[in-house]
């Protein structure tokens, strides 16, 4: 066994492996040691940690401006990207509305307006161009420096770290429909009208009263393991034809809500996945001073710029 010493009380342990002291908590070194260049080890470590990492960069946030005009006078306005991307309702919201209607014909007349509203996003391409907002980081950076400084001062370290120039950053972003899911979101959206249709017919038919349809189902789509999007698509589009094909009847001692309910169950999965899926696939391509990178090699774009200066 060896002799492990800690490095802020000095209490001394015999040990096999590296250890924390049970007095104060510091670690214990094995003995014999240089005090100051085990500190020194610690701190420099502790430095290194603060770098930039391509998988973990600085964050970023972007914006773009446009210009209004307020009271006669043209005014710059700017718009978050955080904005932009919810310019669409979530399925959320869809539900959240669709579900608060208070008659049953008003609740399927905004489901079906819902559906082709989102029929109409997921075709629509979108493109924005984007300016990277790095001040966050940068406040970030400049109390790292004030901490290394002082560090460095400590130690008697003689070593001016260099100013960190942050790069100028623009992305150039697009959504477009993905070639594959579009398919799939088209086959699904038509055997969804159809079954809006059958919900519709069902309810006049049984005279269908009440406010079972306000009830707010899963619209969440997970992906099972190994499972990729257009699985998950032909799994629920087999759900919807099952509910089409299905023959719901109402018998004497049911109000219908049970069949409503099933039939709304497979509505708010379908209308879920639409949204959840990407469906409109994103693209972002990046200029970090002039260096072109895509969503993969932003990080290591963005350090090399650091470490290059
Ligand atoms: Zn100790």
């Amino acid at each position: 066994m060896a002799q492990y010493k800690c490095i802020s009380c000095g209490k001394v342990i015999e040990s096999d492996n590296p250890c924390a002291c049970d007095v104060c908590g510091y670690n214990m070194f094995e003995m014999p040691y240089n005090r100051s260049d085990i500190l020194r080890g610690e701190i420099s470590k502790f430095l290194l940690a603060l770098r930039l990492t391509k998988d973990e960069p600085i964050p970023v946030s972007y914006y773009r401006t446009v210009l209004k005009i307020q009271d006669g006078k043209d005014i710059e306005e700017t718009v978050q990207k955080e904005k932009d991307d919810k310019r669409f309702p979530s399925i959320a919201e869809i539900q959240k509305y669709v579900c608060s209607a208070e008659k049953i014909e008003v609740f399927c007349e905004r489901l079906e307006r819902s559906l082709e509203q989102i029929n109409k996003h997921i075709h629509t391409p979108y493109k924005q161009n984007y300016k990277g907002d790095t001040s966050v980081s940068a406040d970030k950076i400049e109390t790292f420096d004030t901490t290394l400084n002082n560090a460095l001062q400590k130690l008697d370290i003689n070593v001016e770290p260099a100013e960190v120039v942050l790069p100028e950053i623009k992305l150039d972003y697009n959504e477009t429909p993905d070639s594959v899911l579009i398919n799939y979101a088209d086959e699904l959206l038509s055997l969804l009208d159809d079954l809006v249709i059958k919900v519709k017919k069902f309810i006049k038919q049984n005279n269908i009263y009440g406010t079972a349809y306000q009830k707010k189902h899963s619209t969440e789509t997970k992906l099972k393991e190994n499972e990729g999007w257009p699985d998950l698509f032909e799994r629920i589009i087999k759900d919807v034809k099952t509910a089409l094909n299905k023959n719901y009847v109402v018998d004497i001692f049911s109000d219908g809500s049970d069949e409503l309910d099933d039939m709304l169950k497979t509505v708010w999965k379908g209308t879920g996945i639409l949204l959840n899926a990407p469906v409109l696939s994103a693209k972002h391509s990046y200029l970090i001073g002039s260096t072109v990178a895509d969503e993969l090699s932003f990080g290591e774009a963005f350090v090399n710029f650091g470490h290059s200066r």
